[in-house]
């Protein structure tokens, strides 16, 4: 494709554009480009680390609190911690957050409702697993109506022990996921 395919110029300005290239990549493909091609973009790496730049410094999570911990996790959202100095921000749709944080044990009958918010929330996204309960059942260990393993249901970045961490633990989570999505290491590698 030239560019007298897209606007009106001479033949000879098209035939110099041609020519040119950005980045090592004909500037067509720049320019007039289709979603492939900017995916393509992305992928050269610059771009991506810009993005993932802009995607670790504002990490908004999901207000849904479950068991204990998400009593920490509410304490962690409040003005003492100040968790708004790192782009850590609470939302309490799943269409603007970023974050899932499973805080605490999942119940065989809350399993439904919260993979339903889990897919309500957009790409990119990340989840962290709070708390002994989330991480291996904890307290509930074995027990027949509690989910033992999260991992065989989300993603999870990042696990945080304790039962219940304390709030700046949940901060030191979200600095490892930080840390993560920097480098690409994140589970789903955006
Ligand atoms: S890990 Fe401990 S504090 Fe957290 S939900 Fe389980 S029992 Fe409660």
């Amino acid at each position: 494709m030239g560019i007298s395919d897209v606007i009106p110029v001479p033949v000879a300005i098209d035939e110099e554009i041609e020519k040119w290239t950005i980045w090592g990549r004909p500037v067509m493909d720049v320019w007039f480009t289709t979603t492939e091609k900017i995916h393509q973009i992305i992928q050269m790496g610059p771009i991506k680390n810009v993005l993932n730049w802009g995607r670790k410094n504002s990490l908004w999570f999901l207000m849904q609190p479950m068991g204990c911990c998400g009593v920490e996790m509410l304490v962690f959202g409040c003005p003492h911690y100040d968790c708004d100095r790192f782009g850590i921000i609470p939302r309490a749709t799943p269409r603007q957050a970023d974050v899932m944080i499973i805080s605490g044990y999942i119940t065989r009958k809350y399993l439904p409702a919260i993979k339903n918010l889990w897919e309500q929330m957009l790409e990119p996204k990340w989840c962290i697993a709070v708390g002994e309960c989330a991480i291996s059942g904890g307290p509930f260990y074995d027990s027949y109506n509690i989910i033992q393993n999260t991992s065989d249901f989300f993603p999870i970045d990042v696990y945080v022990p304790g039962c219940p961490p304390r709030p700046e633990q949940f901060i030191k989570g979200f600095v490892e996921l930080q840390e993560k999505i920097k480098q690409r290491k994140d589970k789903r590698g955006y």
